[in-house]
């Protein structure tokens, strides 16, 4: 398997809400101020409020640069990562560098949980598109389902978000994720939807659990209720593709092919299959549901840990 040509870029990857977007990840797996039922990435393992220099900026930067000289074609640049990206120091000069050095937008995937504080807010004023989540509205389903850092309270996190969006330049696209029994209740979803609406970001974006959480937890909600969900929070509100189909994205099959290739050599873990790819494990994890949904692939779990398999697998090569 050859290495990574970047050390904190992914993709391009092909996504459903912002086309061909380059990932930009700064923050170490899983350090993340929530500890969500639903995260695919599994349990969080450092659960933290704490900013710091997790990345440095000059190794981001003269990636970024790498990337325009040699390659340079994508939607978007989007600030995620597989853990809270507003938990590094000087994000948002890192952010302001990258507007420098391309014409590229910029999008920041975040679970807007910090925006309350100097750091998330600056970072978000250099997005051009805000992508914040909100799955709670109410402090009981914000602790069962976020799981939040202790001190991190949803009366400040909702506080951070509608004085941020009130106050920032790009596009916000909110958006709620639905998981079944937690917070599709119609007196969750009416509060979710009065939040929102004193938020007020220009889409809501609606989505569930990609499939059963490993351990359980968290699984996704009926076609039904998100149809319903969108009407409850409105004509901003829509669902997101994948939340409908909960396949990998459209085009790409190329993607599946090459999952199915890593597989189909040895068991893979999510982070085999992602870095085979070249791609995060959020979005691998697409290629993965969609492959098991169909049956062309298994998993199975040892030392804690799962694997998946080409479904005709036999252990030879
Ligand atoms: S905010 Fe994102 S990374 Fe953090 S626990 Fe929730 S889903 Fe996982």
């Amino acid at each position: 398997m050859s290495k990574p040509k970047y050390r904190h870029l992914y993709g391009p990857v092909p996504s459903r809400r912002l086309g061909r977007s380059l990932g930009i990840n700064m923050v170490p797996h899983k350090t993340c101020c929530l500890d969500c039922s639903y995260c695919q990435l599994g349990p969080t393992t450092t659960h933290t409020m704490q900013v710091a220099g997790y990345a440095s900026s000059q190794e981001i930067m003269a990636d970024l640069e790498r990337w325009l000289r040699l390659d340079g074609e994508a939607d978007y640049l989007t600030f995620a990562g597989s853990g809270e990206p507003t938990l590094q120091a000087g994000l948002a000069e890192i952010m302001s560098l990258a507007r420098e050095h391309s014409d590229v937008p910029i999008a920041l995937l975040t679970n807007g949980a910090l925006l309350w504080t100097d750091q998330g807010r600056a970072a978000a004023m250099q997005a051009d598109v805000l992508m914040p989540s909100l799955d709670a509205a109410t402090p009981g389903t914000f602790a069962r389902i976020n799981r939040p850092c202790p001190g991190l309270t949803l009366e400040r996190v909702i506080a951070g978000l509608v004085e941020t969006v009130a106050a920032s330049k790009g596009e916000t696209w909110l958006e709620v994720m639905l998981v079944r029994g937690a917070n599709d209740s119609e007196e969750e979803l009416a509060a979710i939807a009065e939040v929102a609406a004193r938020i007020g970001p220009e889409q809501i974006q609606i989505n569930t659990v990609v499939r059963p959480v490993p351990g359980g937890g968290a699984e996704r909600v009926s076609d039904a209720l998100l149809a319903r969900a969108c009407e409850v929070l409105g004509p901003r509100a829509t669902v997101i593709e994948s939340a409908w189909q909960h396949g990998a994205p459209v085009g790409a099959e190329r993607s599946i092919e090459e999952v199915l290739a890593l597989v189909g050599y040895r068991p893979c873990t999510l982070q085999d299959v992602a870095h085979g790819l070249g791609v995060h494990p959020n979005e691998a994890i697409k290629y993965v549901a969609r492959l098991l949904s169909e049956g062309r692939i298994s998993q199975t779990l040892q030392d804690g840990e799962t694997y998946y398999t080409k479904a005709d697998f036999t252990g030879s090569s």
